[in-house]
């Protein structure tokens, strides 16, 4: 035990001296420790201090430096006393705020991990393995809590915010290529509905249009006039005696005319105009913007033209012709007419034609 000598204390007797000079030396000794453990204890202070800029760290470094310059300065200790007192409070001040922003900043993290699981889960990727991770994950780094984990949280997280980026482009290109094939498909049945449409159109032997277009070509054409009035002319076609031609030659010579038929009539008719067959071995055409005069000039051509053909029958015997003629009965459309009484109109004027001898057009206004 050493023992300070105090004022009024009676000094030490000769033969003592060596015990003074030891306790010296360990009041030095202790001196010296006491400064190096304060020295040590102001570098902790000052790198306690985290690189927040929210928290002001740099300041605080600044001033826990100040201290240490004063603390290694000439100066008194009484003036490092106070210069201590004073910064106390502010250090103090500093490692609360510190502890409540890596509190906050915790929480945070928190939510941001919550908020990425729960937008993974409404990502609805197909990869569950990877959805299951990223719970896990996320579970995992909501457990730990201490500042050095923090860091681990945060790169965890870019980790898996990457991982996520990656999934969602994958998913985005995957949407992508699904459209281009679902626009495939869509194209794909665009066409193939436009193909039965024009299938359930269209007469199966003569490529004409059929019975069923009629109708509705016929109908729309007819309400089209309601608005704006244009002229226009209905005729039927019918083969004279065709019963004859199917007895004489066969049903595939009978067909063969009817394709020869239809093919005569087409090239006889311009582009607006329509043909249909009408069933059997008539045919219907309507003519556009046509007055009843010129229809019927353009019925009588398709009759004698018809008329002037001669179709060889067969390759081997040459000689064997034969000819057709055909009866038409024509009106024009009149304000009021439906397509049932149009039709009705011109089929009088075929039954006259055909009254008349066959191989003849009449006009019934
Ligand atoms: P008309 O001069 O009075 O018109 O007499 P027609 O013989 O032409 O008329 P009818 O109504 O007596 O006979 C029509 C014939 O047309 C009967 C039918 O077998 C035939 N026919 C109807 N459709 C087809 C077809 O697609 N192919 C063939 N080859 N014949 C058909
Ligand atoms: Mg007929
Ligand atoms: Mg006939």
């Amino acid at each position: 035990m050493i023992k300070l000598l105090k004022r009024g204390d009676k000094p030490l007797p000769e033969d003592n001296s060596d015990a003074v000079i030891q306790s010296a030396t360990d009041i030095k000794e202790r001196a010296e420790m006491l400064f190096r453990s304060v020295d040590v204890l102001l570098h902790f202070l000052k790198a306690f201090a985290l690189d927040f800029k929210e928290i002001n760290a740099e300041r605080y470094k600044q001033e826990v430096q100040e201290l240490n310059d004063l603390y290694h300065s000439d100066e008194r200790s009484k003036r490092i006393e106070m210069h201590f007192e004073r910064q106390k409070e502010r250090i103090l001040a500093f490692i609360e705020r510190q502890r409540s922003y890596v509190h906050d900043k915790e929480k945070e993290l928190r939510d941001i991990i919550d908020l990425l699981t729960k937008a993974m889960a409404n990502l609805n990727v197909e990869n569950l393995e990877f959805y299951r991770r990223i719970h896990d994950q996320g579970e995992k780094m909501i457990e730990i809590s201490g500042l050095d984990d923090i860091k681990k949280i945060k790169n965890a997280l870019k980790v898996e915010v990457e991982q996520m980026w990656e999934m969602v482009e994958l998913k985005q290109d995957q949407e992508k290529r699904q459209i281009q094939s679902l626009a495939n498909q869509v194209h794909t049945l665009q066409a193939e509905l436009a193909a039965a449409k024009k299938k359930s159109m269209t007469d199966g032997l003569t490529g004409v249009y059929n019975r069923h277009a009629l109708d509705h070509f016929l109908a729309e054409r007819i309400d089209r006039n309601r608005m704006v009035h244009e002229d226009f002319s209905l005729m039927m076609v019918d083969i004279d005696n065709f019963k004859q031609i199917n007895d004489k030659y066969g049903h595939l010579i009978g067909d063969r005319v009817l394709v020869a038929l239809a093919q005569k009539c087409h090239g006889a008719i311009r582009g607006d105009d329509f043909l249909a067959r009408y069933g059997g071995e008539e045919f219907t055409i309507i003519l556009e913007g046509t007055t009843f005069r010129n229809a019927l000039k353009k019925a009588r051509t398709i009759c004698t033209s018809v008329a002037a053909v001669r179709y060889a029958t067969s390759e081997v015997q040459k000689d064997d012709y034969l000819s057709m003629t055909v009866s038409i009965g024509m009106t024009q459309f009149k304000k009021g007419d439906t397509p049932e009484k149009l039709v009705a109109r011109a089929d009088k004027a075929l039954y006259e034609a055909k009254r008349k001898g066959k191989n003849c057009v009449v006009g019934q206004r």
